[in-house]
């Protein structure tokens, strides 16, 4: 019997201004818009998940593809992934700077490639080799960022920033799909942090960390202070609280709070089980997310657990 499509995406978790709001909603909705088509006309998880996230890396209010944040040289470094629930192939790229679209070169990996997981230059020449356009860094670079970059630089020359305060902007963006197959699948793109040391890679790209899809317990993607979910591999974790017999939405808050007790971490998640159960959750002020499903659709920027 086919299953019902379910959808959720999310566009990063921090202390989101007022005038930024709109900007985000408008993001998430036009990206569940897309990957929606993909699941009504029976599409896979997998390919709504790269539509909905190809659309918020083209969207410049986000963190990913271009209008990402700049690193410490001034440049523009990808990480994204995307795994398959039904078959556990996962592709995954980090470091990339001439991609407009990361998540689709993950998506050639996941799909094209014995190996799982491709950095800098290698990814770049693989995603070229199978028709992907590579673009120069300055194509993915926009003022507002270069003067944030400036800004931060001062301000922390004068007076040391904290780098990881929940006010520094999370932008990353993911989503996570259910198909009338059943199957579920996950994928997060992200251009990491501000002012990220050059080759640092965050939690986004990699597996369980980042991002994880097993039709056996659950989908999930997650933003925030990278380091602290690499530590707790928080979205395998989650995962198997799934698998243990908890609902999403419980596995989701549970993460948010596993995150800040444990490291001292913040950020945000979303989960989707194979039955179409889905948790939102944050520990930080605002998320962007939306979700649809055949019933109904919402979006918002703070979701109570
Ligand atoms: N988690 C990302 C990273 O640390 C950043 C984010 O979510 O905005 O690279």
């Amino acid at each position: 019997m086919p299953t019902d499509p379910v959808l959720v995406v999310h566009g990063g978790a921090w202390a989101m201004p007022d005038d930024m709001v709109d900007a985000h909603i408008r993001g998430v909705t036009n990206a569940l818009a897309t990957g929606w088509r993909v699941l009504d006309r029976g599409g896979s998880a997998l390919d709504a998940v790269e539509e909905a996230v190809v659309i918020m890396e083209d969207d410049e209010t986000f963190d990913a593809g271009r209008g990402s944040f700049l690193n410490r040289d001034g440049k523009v470094q990808l990480d994204a992934l995307i795994m398959d629930g039904a078959t556990l192939r996962a592709g995954g790229v980090g470091c990339v700077e001439h991609l407009r679209n990361p998540v689709r070169a993950a998506r050639k990996i996941l799909s094209e490639s014995p190996h799982v997981y491709f950095v800098g230059e290698g990814a770049e020449k693989l995603a070229a080799e199978h028709g992907l356009p590579l673009c120069k860094n300055e194509d993915l670079v926009i003022p507002r960022e270069v003067a944030r970059l400036r800004e931060y630089q001062a301000e922390a020359a004068q007076h040391g920033n904290d780098l990881f305060a929940p006010t520094i902007s999370h932008d990353t963006v993911g989503a996570v799909a259910l198909d009338r197959n059943g199957n579920i699948a996950a994928a997060t793109s992200t251009g990491g942090t501000l002012n990220k040391a050059p080759g640092r890679l965050g939690d986004s790209s990699l597996i369980g960390c980042g991002c994880y899809a097993d039709n056996l317990s659950a989908a999930v993607s997650t933003t925030g202070w990278g380091e602290p979910i690499m530590k707790l591999v928080l979205a395998k974790w989650t995962a198997d609280r799934i698998s243990a017999g908890n609902l999403p939405e419980w596995a989701a808050q549970e993460a948010m709070n596993h995150l800040k007790q444990r490291v001292n971490g913040h950020g945000g998640i979303i989960v989707l089980n194979p039955q179409g159960h889905f948790g939102v959750a944050h520990n930080t002020p605002r998320m962007a997310w939306a979700y649809k499903t055949v019933q109904k659709q919402e979006a918002g920027i703070a979701r109570e657990a």
